[in-house]
């Protein structure tokens, strides 16, 4: 019942301590075996659950576990991510990347952020440096894709973050099209993770669109 009993890897155990987070919450407490374990995932979770660490610390601690890491195509302009992070606005996707950056603190595992109504330019010099965990809006990420500055083919975690917010936003073709690049060959082994405050018709579709063989799991 503490994070020091879950094997998440010894740096990101201790950043977990320096976070002072002790005791999973119950999102936390399900979600990360279920992750861990390799399996599909559909949750119900509000805000303030914390799901943004049970997302996260399965795919830090999945990225830091592999050996063997793909190495892009020779001369490659696009950069390709292990993980995506969607979710719906600016300042979610700042504050996921935020936390995100604490707990990967001295793993190795670079993680950026892109959203939009902000320049590129910087974006993409971030992006340049390396990224193993891209967190973005949507819109953005489309906008990165049609720039082929970033591909999708290397994506072994996909989490999407208010799923149903999203939806409200309109994000939806955008979605089905940064999920649709995934799933071209060589597609490669992916886990799936949705998050939603609520789980209506359109979300339900989701997941059966985007999950395969998923755990349900509602908080
Ligand atoms: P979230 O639902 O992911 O936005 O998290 C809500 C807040 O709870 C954030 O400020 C987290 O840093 C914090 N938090 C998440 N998990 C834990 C935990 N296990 N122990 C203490 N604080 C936590």
């Amino acid at each position: 019942n503490t994070f020091a009993e879950i094997d998440l890897g010894d740096a990101l155990n201790q950043n977990i301590r320096r976070c002072k987070y002790v005791k999973p919450t119950p999102v936390q407490r399900h979600a990360i075996p279920i992750c861990l374990g390799g399996r599909d995932l559909m949750a119900c979770a509000q805000t303030g659950s914390g799901k943004t660490a049970a997302f996260c610390f399965p795919i830090i601690s999945g990225i830091m576990k592999s050996q063997a890491v793909q190495r892009p195509p020779r001369g490659a302009r696009a950069v390709y991510p292990l993980a995506l992070i969607l979710s719906p606005t600016r300042e979610l996707s700042c504050q996921i990347h935020e936390e995100a950056r604490k707990f990967s603190y001295q793993t190795g595992v670079r993680v950026v952020v892109a959203y939009g109504g902000a320049p590129i330019n910087q974006q993409l010099r971030d992006l340049e440096r390396g990224v193993d965990i891209l967190v973005a809006t949507p819109g953005r990420l489309v906008d990165l894709l049609e720039r082929a500055r970033v591909s999708l083919q290397m994506i072994r975690y996909l989490a999407l973050d208010e799923a149903d917010r999203m939806l409200d936003m309109g994000f939806e073709p955008q979605i089905r099209k940064i999920v649709e690049q995934m799933d071209m060959p060589p597609r490669g082994v992916r886990q799936t993770m949705l998050f939603s405050a609520t789980f209506p018709k359109p979300i339900q579709r989701l997941a059966s669109d985007f999950l395969s063989n998923y755990i349900f799991l509602a908080v």
